[in-house]
C-alpha cells in the first residue's frame, strides 16, 4: 500500500503535485524524500551531487516544495558547482544563481546538481569530466547535451522537473532525445547571474519537464529583470498557464531549410505526422523560407567559441577550483589549464582565440555576426506571415554512446535545427512528437521574442493531441 502511494506520488507531474500539496494530501518534504531516495539509487550518471534534506517550504508556496534538479552550471552557495569541468573541481561558490534562488523562493527547493557537458559544450553529455550519462530509453545511447543529466533525470523519473541552459540547443536537444519538454526562453527573459558562462550573448536558462504545463509553471517563476544581469529584461506580463486544446487560426511555417536534407527519415515521418495533427486541430501549416538558417551552425561555431575563449580566460588556477603547476606563476596558469580543461573545451578556446585574432577578426567574427543578423531578419520576415515556426528539434534520435565522439563535425550537426533560434534570441520549445524505432522524436515550435505564452499554448494543444505517453520510468 505504502509502495503504491509513493509510486503514485512519483508519477505526478509537478503541477499536479503542487495541487496535491496545496490540498494537504501530500507534503513537499515527503515528495522530496521520495525523489531523494530514487535519485540516490540512480545509475544513469545523471546527478553529480544531491541535497541532504529538503528546505522548509510552506505548503501554500506557489511551487509547494516540489524538488528541482539543477544543471551543475548554476552556482549555488556552498554547494559544489563544477560546470562538468575538472578545473572547477572543489569550487563552492559564495553566492546562488538568480534562477535557482527565485525558484527556491517560489517553493522549488534544489534536489541536486545534474551532470553536463563541460562548460555546456556538447550535444551528448560525453564531454563531462565526471563521466557520461545514459539515456533512460536505451542505456547504450546518449541523452543529448549539454543538459544531459537534467533531461535523463526527468525522463527517468528521478526528478519531477529540472532546469538547464541552452546556448545553441542544450535544453531542446536533450529534451528531444529523452522524450520530455524543453523550453529555451527569449534571450534576456531569465537572468544569467550565477550561470557559469559559455557564450554570454546566447546563454539562456530553461525548464526541462514532463509536460508543457510544468514548463510554463517553472518559467513563470524564473522570469524577470535582475539588477545583477544587465541583459535581463522585465517580462511583459505574468506568464499564464497554457489551456489551449485547439489550434484554430494558428499559422505555422515549416522552413524547407530545416525540414529536409540531413533529417533522418524516421524523424521526418514523425514530423509529418505532427504536421497533419496540427491541421486536424484547426491550424494551418505552410512552407516558409528561412534562407540563411542553413549557415546558422557555421556562424555559431565562430561566435560561441569566440565568446567562450574570452569567458574561460578567468580559469587560471588563482581564482577558482583546482590548481596545478610547480610553483611559478606561468606554470600555474599553463598546467592548471592543461590539466583542468578537456579536449572539446581546448578546441573551442583555440578556435575562438583564432577567430578573434587581429587580422582575422573581420573575416571570421565580423562575418559571423552579419550572418547572425541575417538569420534574425529571416525570422522577423517569417513572423509577418506566420505565428510560429515548426521544425524537428534534432536531425536524429538518440545516437549511440561513442558514435560521434571522434568526429566533432557530426556532433555539431546535432544542433542544426536548434542553433538558428539561439542566434536570433527567440524562444523555442521542444515537445515529444512520437517515437521512431522506439526512440523519442522532438518537435520544435519557435516564435518571436516574448511569445512564450503563445508557444506554450500551441504546444499544450499539440501535446494533448499527440498523446505521447512513452515514459520509460513508468514501465
Ligand atoms: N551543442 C552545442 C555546443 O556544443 C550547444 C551547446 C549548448 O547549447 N550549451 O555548443
Amino acid at each position: 500500500m505504502a509502495a503504491r502511494a509513493s509510486d503514485e506520488a512519483l508519477s505526478l507531474t509537478a503541477a499536479a503535485a503542487v495541487e496535491r500539496i496545496a490540498a494537504g494530501e501530500l507534503s513537499g518534504a515527503e515528495l522530496f524524500d521520495l525523489y531523494r531516495e530514487r535519485a540516490g539509487n540512480e545509475d544513469l550518471g545523471a546527478f553529480l551531487w544531491l541535497s541532504e534534506a529538503a528546505a522548509d517550504v510552506p505548503a501554500d508556496a506557489p511551487l509547494g516544495g516540489v524538488p528541482l534538479a539543477v544543471k551543475d552550471v548554476f552556482c549555488v552557495e556552498g554547494v559544489p558547482s563544477t560546470a562538468g569541468s575538472r578545473i572547477l573541481h572543489g569550487y563552492r561558490p559564495p553566492y546562488t544563481a538568480t534562477a535557482v534562488e527565485r525558484l527556491a523562493a517560489a517553493g522549488a527547493p534544489m534536489l541536486g546538481k545534474t551532470n553536463m557537458d563541460e562548460f555546456a559544450m556538447g550535444s551528448s553529455n560525453e564531454n563531462s569530466a565526471y563521466g557520461p550519462v545514459a539515456n533512460p530509453w536505451d542505456r547504450e545511447r546518449v541523452p543529448g547535451g549539454s543538459s544531459g543529466g537534467s533531461a535523463a533525470a526527468v525522463a527517468a523519473g528521478l526528478a519531477p522537473w529540472a532546469i538547464g541552459t541552452d546556448t545553441g540547443g542544450s535544453v531542446r536537444q536533450p529534451a528531444s532525445l529523452c522524450g520530455i519538454v524543453g523550453l529555451k526562453p527569449t534571450y534576456g527573459a531569465v537572468s544569467r547571474y550565477g550561470m557559469i558562462a559559455f557564450a554570454s550573448s546566447l546563454d539562456q536558462c530553461g525548464p526541462l519537464t514532463r509536460d508543457v504545463t510544468d514548463a510554463a509553471l517553472l518559467f513563470r517563476h524564473m522570469v524577470g529583470c535582475d539588477p545583477c544581469d544587465s541583459t535581463s529584461l522585465d517580462y511583459p506580463a505574468e506568464v499564464p498557464l497554457p489551456t489551449a486544446e485547439r489550434l484554430d487560426g494558428v499559422r505555422f511555417g515549416a522552413p524547407p531549410e530545416l525540414t529536409g536534407e540531413g533529417i533522418e527519415p524516421g524523424v521526418l515521418e514523425v514530423f509529418n505526422r505532427v504536421r497533419t495533427t496540427i491541421e486536424e486541430l484547426g491550424g494551418e501549416v505552410e512552407d516558409i523560407a528561412l534562407p540563411h538558417t542553413a549557415h546558422g551552425l557555421a556562424a555559431y561555431y565562430v561566435l560561441a567559441p569566440a565568446e567562450a575563449s574570452a569567458n574561460l580566460s578567468r580559469y587560471d588556477g588563482v581564482r577558482y577550483g583546482m590548481r596545478a603547476g610547480d610553483g611559478d606563476l606561468l606554470s600555474l596558469y599553463e598546467e592548471t589549464r592543461a590539466e583542468g580543461f578537456g579536449d572539446e573545451v581546448k578546441r573551442r578556446i583555440m578556435l575562438g582565440t583564432y577567430a578573434l585574432s587581429s587580422g582575422y577578426y573581420e573575416a571570421y567574427y565580423g562575418r559571423a555576426q552579419r550572418v547572425r543578423t541575417k538569420i534574425a531578419e529571416d525570422f522577423r520576415a517569417a513572423f509577418e506571415r506566420v505565428d510560429l515556426v515548426l521544425t524537428p528539434t534534432s536531425p536524429s534520435v538518440a545516437f549511440r554512446l561513442g558514435e560521434r565522439t571522434s568526429d566533432p563535425l557530426s556532433m555539431y550537426l546535432s544542433d542544426y535545427c536548434a542553433v538558428p533560434m539561439s542566434l536570433a534570441g527567440i524562444p523555442a520549445i521542444s515537445i515529444p512528437g512520437g517515437l521512431s524505432d522506439g526512440l523519442p522524436v522532438g518537435i520544435q515550435l519557435a516564435g518571436p521574442a516574448f511569445s512564450e505564452p503563445r508557444i506554450l499554448d500551441a504546444a499544450h494543444a499539440l501535446e494533448r493531441a499527440v498523446g505521447f505517453t512513452g515514459e520509460p520510468w513508468r514501465a
